[in-house]
Order: C-alpha cells, then structure tokens, then sequence
C-alpha cells in the first residue's frame, strides 16, 4: 500500500499565536510561530516535560487537521481517480461506437461535503517575551519556564510589573491631584512594585531552595535579610552594587509604615533610618520623584540578583 503525504497549516489566532498541549500533564499555552529559536523542540512551561513540536497539538488542532486532511485526500487521491475512471467509461464507449453492441455510459458525480472543525485558541493570562531568546508565549499563571530555551521568565515577569508601575507614575503626573489623592496614589504604586518584587522571591525559592531560605516568609519584602542571604548564599553585596542602596532600603521602611502605620514615621523606622529621626511621629512626605528614582534602583537590584541567580538554575 503506498503512502501520501500532505502538509496541513495550522491557523494562528489574531495576535499570530498558536495554541500547543502538554504531553504530559495536559495544560495549555501558546507561542508565536517565527519568535525565539530556530528549533523543533519544545519545553512544557508547566511541568518541565520536553519532546518534539509535534506531541504538543491539542485536540482541536488534531480534530481540524484531519477535517482538513479528509477533503485534501478526496480531492489529490480519490478525485484524480474518479476522472481516470470516468475517461476509461469514456474511451470504452467511443470504442463501441458503430459496432453490434454499443456501449453507453452516463456518469453523475457529486462532491461529498467535508465539514472543516474550525475552532478559536483560547485566551491566556499572562503574555511573555523571553528575555532570553525572545519567544513571544502566553501561560495560565505568571510564572514559568521559556518553552524554546527554558530561561526562567520570573525576572521578565518582575521588569514587566515594574513597567507598569512606571506607566501608572506617567499617567498620574499628567494630571493636577490634591495632595491625599498623589500620596495615596503613590503608596499604591510604592506598594505594587514592592508586592512584584516579593512574588520574584517566592518564584525564585521554589526553583532554589538550597539557595533562599523559607523563613522569613516574606524575604524579598525584608530588604535587610535579603542582603545577608544575598551575601551569604550567592556572595553579593548588594550594598555596593546598587547606585544608592541607602535610598532603595529607606523606601522598603516607607513602604513598611504606609501599609502599616498610616504613613506616620515611628521607633522601629528611625531605629533603622536613623538620619530621618526629625520625621518621628509625623508623616513621612512621600513624592513622586522618589517613587520614580525607587522604581529604577528596584528594577536595577531584580537584574543584579538575576546576574547571580542565573548561574544556578540553568
Ligand atoms: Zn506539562
Ligand atoms: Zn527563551
């Protein structure tokens, strides 16, 4: 029995993404063909599974290519056959003409309907650019690995929140706010950039637990344990590293106070940032230029731990 082949394209969505399933424990995701590697392997972003491009279809693809795959053969195998057939009826006919018994053939031919299970690829939550390798993708959650070349997306995810924070200081400044309004503003955005920061932390304990300790729960909020496991487990001294790691630290306490104490400078603040022991009892006068020049030292301080961290989970 002789074998055909035919090439079937699968349909991106909108954004020119296609959807792809997890051999192994079933989730979905999605990347942008011609984005990332030149490469025909793929990594599940979920649980670590590795294989061809070709055991990640998902079952509408799978169910679309054969709808297709049905039409595309009766109409390059069967139907080149059914016109063979229907000339040779032909040239039978033409070769009785005039004789004894004449042959007369009528043939009626009517194409079967291949119904195509077109489908959409679903909507995901977080889209991603590798920072890697440049895959654009799309996962369930936020965190994950780059399905082209593994590279932990935790920090992409990290500079992605930060931007965010940056655009909602751009958007703020344009407008003229009373003073309430701008500081409540601003804590919010001080207190989102720190919560992005906490969740890289978690992300980065779970692939290096040798690395980040369990306790305090909450180590990248504490800037002054995160400098001693720093220091410890990845000999960084942070202290150094960052342009104006005094400023970076006393925005970790401002933000401490505002989420917990109204934003009224107390003991445990000055006991840490003794230059501000002036402000005890008042408010502290949050602006938006030092929520700007935090934001930046942050996103500085995400890329001098990436610089180490790297070196353990690739
Ligand atoms: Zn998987
Ligand atoms: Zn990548």
């Amino acid at each position: 029995m002789s074998k055909h082949s035919f090439q079937i394209t699968i349909p991106t969505d909108d954004e020119g993404f296609v959807g792809r399933e997890c051999l192994e424990c079933k989730k979905y995701f999605k990347i942008k063909p011609g984005t990332g590697l030149p490469t025909q392997y793929c990594h599940c972003p979920y649980c670590d599974y590795e294989g061809d491009q070709n055991t990640f279809w998902t079952q509408d693809q799978i169910d679309y290519s054969q709808s297709v795959g049905k039409q595309v053969a009766y109409e390059k195998l069967i139907e080149p056959l059914l016109d063979d057939f229907a000339k040779s009826l032909k040239r039978l006919e033409t070769s009785t003409r005039g004789s004894l018994f004449q042959v007369k053939i009528k043939t009626k031919r009517s194409k079967p309907f291949f119904p195509i299970k077109y489908y959409d690829e679903a909507e995901l939550e977080t889209h991603l650019t590798c920072n890697n390798c440049q895959l654009e993708f799309a996962i369930y959650g936020v965190f994950s690995r780059c399905p082209d070349c593994k590279h932990l997306n935790a920090f992409a995810v990290f500079e992605k929140s930060l931007e965010v924070c940056k655009k909602q200081i751009d958007l703020f400044s344009q407008f003229q706010n009373d003073r309430d309004v701008e500081l409540a503003n601003l804590k919010f955005i001080l207190s989102n950039a720190i919560s992005s920061f906490d969740g890289l932390g978690k992300e980065l304990r779970k692939k290096l637990v040798n690395k980040f300790p369990a306790r305090p729960k909450n180590l990248f909020q504490n800037i002054d344990e995160l400098e001693k496991v720093l220091a410890q487990n990845f000999d960084l001294d942070i202290q150094t590293k960052v342009s104006d790691y005094r400023f970076l630290r006393q925005m970790f306490q401002v933000r401490h106070i505002f989420e917990h104490n109204m934003g009224v400078v107390d003991v445990d603040f000055v006991t840490k940032v003794p230059d501000l022991n002036h402000l005890i009892d008042r408010k502290y006068p949050l602006s938006l230029s030092e929520v700007q020049k935090f934001l930046t030292l942050l996103s500085d301080l995400g890329r001098i731990i990436e610089g180490e961290a790297i070196k353990y989970y690739i």
